[in-house]
C-alpha cells in the first residue's frame, strides 16, 4: 500500500470528498442563497469517466477514503454505477455518501450492494412543518422513510447531521440528542458556517452551548473517536445505544488534523473548505493532460494546503465565494 501524500504542514492527506452534482432537490436555508444560485451546465460538470480517472489517480497517490457528496448526490443519474466503479477500485478502503435522504428509500439497498460502506444523512429537525421551512420542501416523511430504509439495508452506524441554528432548530438539540438513547445512531451537531446562504451570523450557535444543553439530559461521557482525523468529538449519554457528535469548525479548530481535500462537481480541487484558491483539474483533463501531469498538479495543491483557516466570521464570509451546495459539503 502506498503511504498517503503529506502536505506542507506534515498532515497525511488520505481523504477525498467528491461532489458529483451541484443540483439538489432541497433548498436548505444554511446552504443555498434564496436567489442567485448559478447552476452548472451539463458540459461544465465532470463526467463519471472524468471523476473515475481523477479518483484513480488520487488513490494511486495514496488516498484511501472517498466520500460522495453534492449538491444532492442521489439526484444524479446512474449514481449507483459510479459507486460500483469506485468501490472496486484497488486501494479504496472506505467509500461513503452524504445525502439529504429524500431518495434514500429508493436507493438504500442498491447503494449497499454497490459497495457504499457508510451513509450520513442530513436531518435538522424532527418536526415535519419545520423541516419544510428549513428545506423549502415538504418531505420530512420521505427522509424518515429513507433513514429506515438505510437501517434495513444494513448501514451501521447511521450518522445524522444536524446544522444547529438559533431561532430555527436550537430548541430541538435535546430531543435530537435523545434519539441516541434507543437507536444506535450517531447524531452529529454541526456549527453553522458562514457560506453564502439565506441565513446570517446571528443564527450561529456554538458547540459549547450545544454541549451545555445536551448535558442537561444526563451524564455525557466523552468517547474516543476511532478516526482521530475526523472533525467530530464524540460523546455518549450514559446508557444510550448511539453516540453524539459535535462538529465545531469555529470554536474548536480541527485544522491541525485535517486530512481531506475536495473535488467540486466542476472539477476544481479544494484543499481547504474555506479557501479562495482552487486547482482547475477539469481544464487539465480536457486538454488531455497525462496522468503524470495530473499527479504533479494534485501533489503541488496538497503541498500548498493552507495550515488553517481564520476563525473570523466576517473575513471568512467575505472570502468564501461559493455556497456549500456548489462546493460539496
Ligand atoms: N445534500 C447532501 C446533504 O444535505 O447531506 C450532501 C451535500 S450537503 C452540502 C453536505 C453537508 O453540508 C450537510 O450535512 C449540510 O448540513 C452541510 N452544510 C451545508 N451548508 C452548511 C453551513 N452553512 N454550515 C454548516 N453545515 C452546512
Ligand atoms: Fe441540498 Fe444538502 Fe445543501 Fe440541503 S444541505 S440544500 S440538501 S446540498
Amino acid at each position: 500500500m502506498i503511504a498517503p501524500p503529506v502536505d506542507g504542514h506534515h498532515r497525511q492527506i488520505d481523504y477525498l470528498r467528491i461532489s458529483i452534482t451541484d443540483r439538489c432537490n432541497l433548498r436548505c436555508i444554511y446552504c443555498m442563497p434564496s436567489q442567485g444560485v448559478s447552476r452548472l451546465s451539463h458540459a461544465e460538470i465532470l463526467s463519471y469517466e472524468e471523476i473515475l480517472r481523477l479518483a484513480r489517480i488520487a488513490v494511486e497517490m495514496g488516498i484511501t477514503k472517498i466520500r460522495i457528496t453534492g449538491g444532492e448526490p442521489l439526484v444524479r443519474r446512474n449514481v449507483i454505477h459510479l459507486c460500483e466503479s469506485l468501490s472496486v477500485m484497488r486501494g479504496v478502503s472506505s467509500l461513503s455518501i452524504t445525502t439529504n435522504g429524500v431518495l434514500l428509500d429508493r436507493y438504500a439497498s442498491a447503494l449497499r450492494r454497490a459497495g457504499i460502506k457508510r451513509v450520513n444523512i442530513s436531518l435538522d429537525t424532527l418536526k415535519p412543518s419545520r423541516f419544510s421551512s428549513i428545506t423549502k420542501v415538504d418531505c420530512f416523511s420521505e427522509v424518515w422513510r429513507g433513514i429506515e430504509a438505510a437501517e434495513k439495508a444494513g448501514f451501521s452506524p447511521i450518522k445524522l447531521n444536524v446544522v444547529v441554528m438559533r431561532g430555527v432548530n436550537d430548541d430541538e438539540v435535546e430531543e435530537m440528542a435523545l434519539l441516541t438513547r434507543h437507536n444506535p445512531f450517531h447524531v452529529r451537531f454541526i456549527e453553522f458556517m458562514p457560506f453564502p446562504s439565506s441565513a446570517s451570523q446571528k443564527q450561529f450557535v456554538s458547540s459549547h452551548e450545544m454541549i451545555e444543553r445536551i448535558s442537561r439530559l444526563g451524564e455525557l461521557l466523552p468517547f474516543e473517536s476511532q478516526n482521530s482525523n475526523g472533525p467530530a468529538r464524540y460523546f455518549r449519554l450514559k446508557g444510550a445505544l448511539g453516540k453524539i457528535g459535535i462538529i465545531s469548525p469555529f470554536s474548536q479548530h480541527f485544522c491541525p488534523t485535517c486530512n481531506r481535500m475536495r473535488l467540486t462537481a466542476d472539477g476544481k480541487l479544494r484543499t481547504c473548505l474555506f479557501s479562495r484558491g482552487e486547482t482547475d483539474l477539469r481544464a487539465l483533463l480536457r486538454r488531455k493532460a497525462s496522468d503524470e501531469e495530473l499527479v504533479q498538479v494534485i501533489g503541488q495543491a496538497i503541498l500548498s494546503k493552507p495550515e488553517r483557516h481564520t476563525l473570523d466570521w466576517e473575513v471568512l464570509h467575505k472570502c468564501i465565494s461559493r455556497p456549500m451546495v456548489n462546493i460539496g459539503g
